[in-house]
């Protein structure tokens, strides 16, 4: 008998089922997804890489900087793509993407879900909504999203979906996932630029269909496995609505901090702004220039870095004293007392049960 008590057993078939079904589930889709054996950028460049080649049209919508990396990569793979990009200060609105499509008339569309570099989210639904009408295959960097907003991928009809599991969810990053349906199968299939024997390979790591097994199991990050499966049932204990739920109330709980502390959000539209993180305008007020983060207050990200501090409330920060560490850092740095802020930041989330 081995009794090593260092000895590594790799994921289980029954670990690596759990894990898929737990993933469609929290997805509300009935397709097994694409398991990415690293983290979400991985699956976001397999995407590209998949989707890519001359001839193919693809309108990409810039709101944030890994909108401008995904349109890169789409170009590297030879396709024509039209950029629909706003100042990172605002969301795109349905009906300019709806125009937008009527004149480039694209093939397929891309959009980044919630930005937490920006703190706006896009207009999803409403966004997949104008591209059903032209039939277009839809692709979406949910990797900020998912857990922090609604994300029924089939009632969408959501064709391609990257999702990460450290935002929100409080996951690992080693491991992520890739939601894929049969007509985005079809789309990458029928590309022959797309990678195969690749790291880049979706079809690579394509679940076998109803009955079939791999027939040799592609290698994922065991440890980022499991802690991803136990991450996923913590959601299911809270339950996903919840874990939503906390999510808004940290947002609004800061948004009321911030207006106490006479701070001025950096997104333009408090109806788009994301439940994940808060982000501040610097403007005039040159005390709130950190070069580091204090806490889950952070230097705004690229060239937003001076424009914008970002508040990380995500995850396990999704909480009452998340929110208030936050607003008390924000008071610090002002140099003004935070106890009127503070209160204003708990008389929101008691509010919103
Ligand atoms: C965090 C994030 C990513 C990248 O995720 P990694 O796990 O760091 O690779 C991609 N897109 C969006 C919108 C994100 O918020």
């Amino acid at each position: 008998m081995n009794t090593r008590q260092t000895g590594f057993v790799p994921l289980t078939r029954a670990e690596y089922d759990s894990l898929s079904q737990k993933l469609a589930r929290l997805l509300g889709t009935q397709y097994a997804p694409v398991i990415i054996p690293g983290e979400a950028i991985l699956g976001i460049e397999a995407i590209a890489a998949g989707i890519a080649a001359p001839g193919r049209k693809f309108l990409n919508i810039v709101t944030g900087p890994y909108g401008t990396l995904f349109g890169q990569w789409l170009e590297r793979g030879g396709a024509e793509v039209q950029e629909l990009r706003v100042p990172f200060d605002e969301v795109v609105t349905a009906e300019a993407v709806e125009d937008a499509i009527a004149q480039f008339k694209p093939q397929a569309i891309s959009f980044v879900h919630a930005e937490v570099v920006t703190g706006g989210s896009n207009p999803a639904a409403a966004i997949l909504e104008a591209a059903r009408q032209y039939d277009l295959i839809t692709v979406i960097d949910s990797v900020s999203a998912v857990g922090g907003e609604e994300l029924p991928i089939d009632a969408w009809g959501a064709d391609l979906v990257a999702i990460g599991a450290q935002k929100a969810l409080g996951g690992p990053n080693g491991v992520s996932a890739v939601a894929v349906s049969p007509r985005g199968w079809a789309y990458i299939a029928s590309n022959e630029r797309a990678p195969r024997n690749s790291i880049l390979s979706l079809l690579d790591l394509k679940p076998p269909g109803e009955g079939q097994v791999f027939r040799v199991p592609p290698y994922i990050p065991t440890l980022e496995a499991r802690a991803l499966i136990a991450a996923l049932e913590e959601v299911e204990a809270e339950g996903l609505e919840q874990v939503i739920r906390r999510h808004e109330r940290a947002a609004e709980s800061a948004a009321a901090g911030l207006r106490a502390l006479g701070l001025e959000g950096w997104q333009r539209d408090a109806s788009r702004r994301s439940t994940l993180t808060t982000t501040v305008r610097i403007g005039t007020k040159d005390r709130l220039k950190i070069e580091q983060p204090i806490g889950i207050v952070a230097p705004g990200d690229g060239e937003l870095r001076g424009q914008l501090l970002r508040v990380n409330h995500f995850g396990a920060y999704a909480s009452r004293e998340g929110v208030e560490t936050a607003i008390r850092t924000l008071a610090n740095l002002l140099e003004v007392d935070a106890a009127d802020a503070v209160e204003a930041v708990r008389s929101v989330w008691e509010a919103r049960t």
